[in-house]
This record gives structure tokens, C-alpha cells and sequence, in this order.
């Protein structure tokens, strides 16, 4: 018998939860779309995803999703023939890298696998390799969503300086914008991109490129294209080129209403903290459940998950069960395992604990995931709840 007629909840690594507040606030008459209260919004949306990425220099928005913004924020900085270095560390990684390729970029893909982040010495070595400087940019993610490692921006950053290299630094923050601590201009990031359905918690359809003046400098032997062009959506002189077309209407006024949660709200340093304590809850209940059978953590070393998401291993084809039992006992969808070889595919799952969460919604999600592990049998530790409630009630995590 089912206990999903309740309310159901997408615990995938995005989308995410969407607040009933953003809901709210899309359900209206569309606007005027040429001048008025959407184009002030609009204007007051900017500098709002500026401070959530930490940057001082231009922000864009394009009506996509993540990939429409990797293959945008490729065509602004390069032509076919460059060559660009992708550091590896999951299949995001891969696919920003298989997008460069399809449109006639040479890529070197360095690979750290599946349960490491990319280490910085190796990004430096390989960058003196590379004595003429034909690497054009080098491509990273933040936060890998299918492994959940979470990579040291900082740090590879200084690996490029230290190997002197001119090369762009480009990272991936769809999984990690408004989830993890990010930095742009201060960890000298010169093309950010990112998506509003994960830490944004808006419905999927925008994405954002942020770019520094070296970014712009990158672009003047480019021909991106006029809709891809990112010039006249960072400076329009009128309104309608901001999105060389109509504007997203409805999803403006959803991120509106996300971002004064997350920026007028509660604050952007107060929500990486509330991700970093819901990690670490998420984090002790697998510590737990690991005590006894087969389950653990795809990231060992805890100084390198994401707060974002966490990808589980099991044996047996038992996450595969735990997924299906989840959904149509419970009316909880988890994440499927992403980027290991398919016949594996059943042992992982994860867990997406990003954006609008809260105590309810995380004990909800660990209580569901306990009671499938008993209704299926799966040999588990026990105390997983009561691990993850001590942790969040010593919010913050240390
Ligand atoms: C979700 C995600 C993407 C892809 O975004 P789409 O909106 O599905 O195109 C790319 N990179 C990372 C790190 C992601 O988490």
C-alpha cells in the first residue's frame, strides 16, 4: 500500500524545490514587455545576481538552460581551431568539454575521475607544458553534480599563475551558485556560468554568464553570432536587446522573488551556511547507514563534497530499488546515478539538498530513504536519523 498521496518532493540535484513564493509571484497577466514595472525589475535583477556570484563586472542572462549557456559563453571567448584545457571530474565536465568540440574547439580533457577534484599541480604542470600558450582557456566545474565532488576554484586559479599562463579561466557553477561559497572576482574567475533551477530555485529556463574585461577583450576576435552575442545583453541600450528578443516575462518575476530570499533575506553568506550544517546532516546519516552493508559516501574525503548534492553508493542494484520504492511508496524522487558505466548505474543515487531546504524538508527526505531501506531489506546502520538531527540542531556546522 502507498503513503505518496501527500505532498511529493524532488530531491534531485536540480531542479530544485521551487518556493511557493516564486510560484506566486509568476502567476499573473504578462506584463508590457517594452517598457514600465518589467523593465525596472528587470534592471534590479542585475546587480542582485552579481552579488550572488561575488562580481563586480558584467552579468547576462539568456532564455536557456545550462547548456545553452556553455555553448554561449564558448562563442563569446573562442573560434574553431582554439584549443582549451578541461579539467575532468565528472560527466559535467565532460559535457562542457563535448560542447566545446562541437563546435570545432580542440580539447585536452586531463581526467581525475570519478571520486577526486581536480588537483592543482597537475593543472600547473600542464599548462608549462604548453610553452606557446596554445591553450586559449582553461574549463572547470565548481561543484561536479554526477560525482558531487566540489572543486577548489581558488586554488586553480593560482595553479595558472604560478605556471604564468594567459590562458581564460572558465568555471561551471550551475550546481554550486547560491549552494557553495563562491567568489568570482576575488578567486579571479573571468567567465562564470550558471542557471537559475538549482541554487536560484526557479523554474529552468535562464541562464547567466558573468564576464570580466578580460572576458571582453577574449571576445573581439570572436564571431559569436547575434543571439549568442554577450555585448548588448551585459550594456542594451534599449530593453529588448537584454534578451535579443521578448524578454522570459514570467521567469523574471520568479527570480525576482528568489533572489529577495536569498539576497534581501536571509543574506548569501547565512545561505551557504544553511547548506554547509544540511550537507553535514545529509552527510551523517550516510556515515551512519554506512555502519553496517554496503552504503557510502562517492566522495570519501569530506573536505571535498559539495553542499549541493551527494552521491551515494550501494551494491546490488540497490539504489536503483531504493529510487523506485522512494517514488512510488513515498512520493519522494531522488537523483539516478550520472556518469558511471551503465551497467553500475543501480548502484549509485543521490541526493540533491540544494536551494529552498529546510529541517522538515531534510529529515523528510533521510526519513524516507530510512524507511526504504527497511521496507527493502537492504543491510544499513542504524541511528542515521538521529545523527543528522544532532547536527542540525548545533547549527552552524563547524
Ligand atoms: C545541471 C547542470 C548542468 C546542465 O544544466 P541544464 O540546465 O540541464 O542544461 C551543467 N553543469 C552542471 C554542473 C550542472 O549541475
Amino acid at each position: 500500500m502507498s503513503l505518496k498521496f501527500g505532498r511529493t518532493q524532488l530531491a534531485i540535484p536540480g531542479p530544485s524545490v521551487i518556493p511557493e513564493r516564486v510560484l506566486g509571484a509568476m502567476h499573473r497577466p504578462s506584463p508590457n514587455i517594452y517598457a514600465g514595472e518589467l523593465v525596472e525589475m528587470t534592471e534590479s535583477i542585475v546587480p542582485d545576481l552579481k552579488a550572488v556570484a561575488r562580481t563586480k563586472h558584467q552579468a547576462t542572462i539568456y532564455i536557456s538552460n545550462g547548456h545553452g549557456v556553455w555553448e554561449a559563453a564558448l562563442r563569446n571567448t573562442l573560434i574553431p581551431g582554439d584549443k582549451v584545457l578541461v579539467l575532468g571530474t565528472g560527466r559535467f565536465a565532460e559535457g562542457w568539454a563535448s560542447m566545446a568540440k562541437s563546435i570545432g574547439v580542440e580539447v585536452e580533457l586531463v581526467n581525475f575521475g570519478m571520486e577526486a577534484c581536480a588537483d592543482p599541480d597537475v593543472l600547473e604542470e600542464t599548462l608549462r607544458k604548453d610553452s606557446k600558450g596554445d591553450i586559449r582557456a582553461v574549463m572547470m566545474v565548481q561543484t561536479d553534480t554526477a560525482s558531487s565532488v566540489i572543486n577548489d576554484v581558488a586554488a586553480c586559479r593560482q595553479a595558472i599563475d604560478r605556471a604564468n599562463h594567459n590562458a581564460l579561466f572558465m568555471v561551471d557553477c550551475i550546481a554550486s551558485l547560491a549552494c557553495d561559497r563562491f567568489e568570482m572576482d576575488e578567486w579571479g574567475v573571468d567567465v562564470t556560468v550558471s542557471a537559475c533551477q538549482k541554487g536560484l530555485m526557479t523554474p529552468a529556463g535562464l541562464g547567466f554568464i558573468y564576464f570580466n574585461d578580460k572576458a571582453a577583450g577574449a571576445k573581439k576576435r570572436t564571431s559569436p553570432g547575434e543571439y549568442w552575442d554577450w555585448d548588448l545583453r551585459a550594456e542594451p541600450e534599449i530593453f529588448y536587446q537584454r534578451f535579443d528578443g521578448t524578454a522570459p516575462t514570467h521567469h523574471l518575476y520568479g527570480l525576482r522573488a528568489a533572489l529577495d530570499i536569498l539576497v534581501h533575506e536571509e543574506g548569501i553568506e547565512n545561505v551557504w551556511t544553511r547548506h554547509k550544517t544540511i550537507a553535514h546532516s545529509v552527510w551523517s546519516a550516510i556515515d551512519a547507514w554506512g555502519t553496517s552493508g554496503s552504503i557510502s559516501h562517492n566522495i570519501q574525503d569530506r573536505a571535498i563534497r559539495s553542499h549541493a548534492v551527494s552521491t551515494v553508493n550501494m551494491s546490488d542494484g540497490n539504489a536503483a530499488k531504493l529510487r523506485s520504492w522512494t517514488e512510488e511508496n513515498a512520493g519522494l524522487t531522488l537523483g539516478i546515478g550520472l556518469g558511471f558505466p551503465e551497467a553500475d548505474f543501480g548502484n549509485h543515487f543521490r541526493i540533491g539538498h540544494m536551494g529552498h531546504q529546510n529541517l522538515p524538508m531534510v529529515m523528510g527526505v533521510l526519513g524516507t530513504i530510512d524507511a526504504a531501506l527497511k521496507a527493502l531489506d537492504i543491510p544499513h546502520g542504524d541511528g542515521a536519523l538521529d545523527a543528522a538531527s544532532k547536527v542540525l540542531a548545533a547549527h552552524p556546522a563547524a
